[in-house]
């Protein structure tokens, strides 16, 4: 029988003496930095995200009042021109995707056009010399006399062939006419303002006059908060599988490939190619759909570049043009191509490999000092589209290196600090006037100044040593390096 003294040594009342001995690593659960960054993304995406901070009634009260607005909206634009009435609307973005942060602020729709389904309509793919083939892009044929439903005159154009084709001049004349309802059926105000934290009067409604992207942006009074609504339009292709596909115009990518031009003219003025993008995937393609731990991580990510985004930007003096904020499409599909070959349990590492992304780690001589440098430009980092590989998202570069550097001081500092009652401050409201001299998140906003007075473009302004050292609670030293 074991001692009383060996019990209470070893936890145990066998008889270990006679027993086989085990071999292999002993499993120690201790908090290590990467269970510190798991528990900050557990706490942040749980605490960040709008189901957990209103309640389901308010929410559901709020959604209808944006989703009425915009389908009366549509309903109008069939009134007015019967050849672009819309079939039906697509939920889409953040809101419906159980991942919206801090307010439902935003909502994605994408409403189809009935013209989508008339036989005189028909989506082809580019020819093979086109650069864009094979890219995940259509072009849009139609035969405007055949057509069921007039629709306006300069929504197509005819290139080389004489064939006719739909025009992204289309969404002009849509904008217009959403413009157009909005004027009758709310208080319309002239601009758009570009502060994003802007709060409206109740029933006002402001829009952007100009496409963003490939959307029709508005912005509107609703019951919890001034809401941003995109209205992306777009074509369905008349499909072969199960998987439904829709095709949109977008203004950046429509310029240009320099085969496909127009009739009577030669380069440059191509006819408009269209982005196709997927909008009902089966559920059991997990390629497409982020695991429980990932999306965790997703919302965290998001959450940080809401902060910021919506809260940093004002308090950051100086240039920040040259800064573009990584969209939530951009995090989910670096998400999607990183679980894609992720082996690991613990979010927190995955925390780490995004962040590592953007930067070259080294340790020198010393190993307690760790420093991050921006890959260079040979070795930037190209995010495709999980949906279209040959299609990039997003070239990682230096417009978002102060994206990166805010993660960076938040990966590191919740790695190697073991004092955590800043992460609640990251959630007040207040956030970051409640910042007080001397807390650890002071060295958050000394650093984005930094970045942006390194990235100062003017000539006379001033020199500033291009490395930023962050000393850590366990004496690791991170060394944020711009250039050497
Ligand atoms: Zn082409
Ligand atoms: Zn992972």
């Amino acid at each position: 029988m074991t001692t009383a003294g060996n019990s209470q040594t070893h936890g145990t009342i066998f008889e270990m003496a006679d027993s086989p001995s085990f071999i292999g690593p002993y499993l120690v659960r201790k908090v290590d930095g990467y269970d510190r960054l798991r528990d900050f993304v557990n706490i942040i995406s749980f605490n960040a995200n709008i189901k957990n901070r209103f309640t389901v009634e308010k929410l559901i009260e709020h959604t209808s009042y944006v989703e009425d607005f915009v389908g009366s909206l549509c309903k109008f634009v069939g009134e007015k021109v019967p050849g672009l009435r819309i079939n039906e609307i697509i939920r889409r973005g953040s809101y419906y995707d159980n991942a919206k942060v801090m307010s439902p602020d935003e909502y994605d729709f994408m409403p189809i056009l009935a013209l989508s389904y008339d036989d005189a309509v028909n989506v082809k793919d580019p020819p093979k010399e086109c650069s864009f083939a094979a890219r995940g892009y259509k072009l849009i044929n139609i035969n405007p006399d055949n057509l069921k439903e007039e629709i306006p005159r300069g929504s197509w154009r005819k290139n080389k062939d004489g064939e006719c084709q739909l025009d992204l001049k289309v969404l002009m004349i849509l904008l217009h006419i959403v413009k157009d309802f909005v004027i009758q059926h709310s208080k319309f105000r002239e601009e758009l303002l570009e502060d994003p934290n802007a709060v409206y009067d109740e029933g006002v409604t402001s829009m952007q006059q100009f496409l963003h992207g490939t959307c029709i942006m508005l912005r509107m009074w609703a019951p919890l908060c001034t809401t941003d609504i995109d209205l992306c339009f777009c074509i369905e292709q008349k499909n072969q599988s199960d998987e439904r596909r829709v095709l949109v115009g977008d203004c950046i990518n429509g310029g240009g490939c320099g085969y496909c031009t127009l009739k009577g003219r030669s380069t440059p003025g191509s006819v408009d190619h269209w982005t196709e993008s997927f909008f009902d995937i089966s559920p059991d393609q997990h390629l497409y759909i982020l695991d429980t731990m990932h999306k965790k991580l997703f919302v965290t990510l998001k959450f940080l570049s809401y902060l910021l985004n919506k809260r940093l930007y004002d308090i950051l003096e100086g240039d920040i043009s040259i800064q573009r904020e990584l969209s939530s499409y951009v995090y989910k599909m670096i998400l999607l191509h990183h679980q894609h070959s992720c082996q690991s349990t613990n979010i927190g590492i995955c925390f780490e490999t995004i962040v590592e992304l953007y930067f070259n780690r080294s340790t020198k001589n010393d190993a307690d000092t760790v420093t991050y440098s921006p890959k260079g430009k040979e070795e930037i980092v190209k995010i495709p589209d999980i949906y279209f590989p040959k299609r990039t998202v997003v070239d990682i570069e230096s417009e978002h290196l102060l994206e990166f550097v805010l993660l960076l001081w938040i990966q590191r500092h919740v790695k190697h600090n073991t004092n955590t009652t800043w992460w609640n401050d990251l959630l007040d409201k207040d956030f970051p006037n409640n910042v007080k001299q001397g807390d650890l998140l002071q060295t958050l906003l000394d650093t984005l100044k930094w970045v942006i007075q390194f990235q100062d473009p003017r000539t006379d302004a001033p020199k500033v040593n291009p490395r930023y050292t962050w000393i850590h609670d366990d004496n690791v030293k991170t060394v944020v390096a711009l250039s050497d």
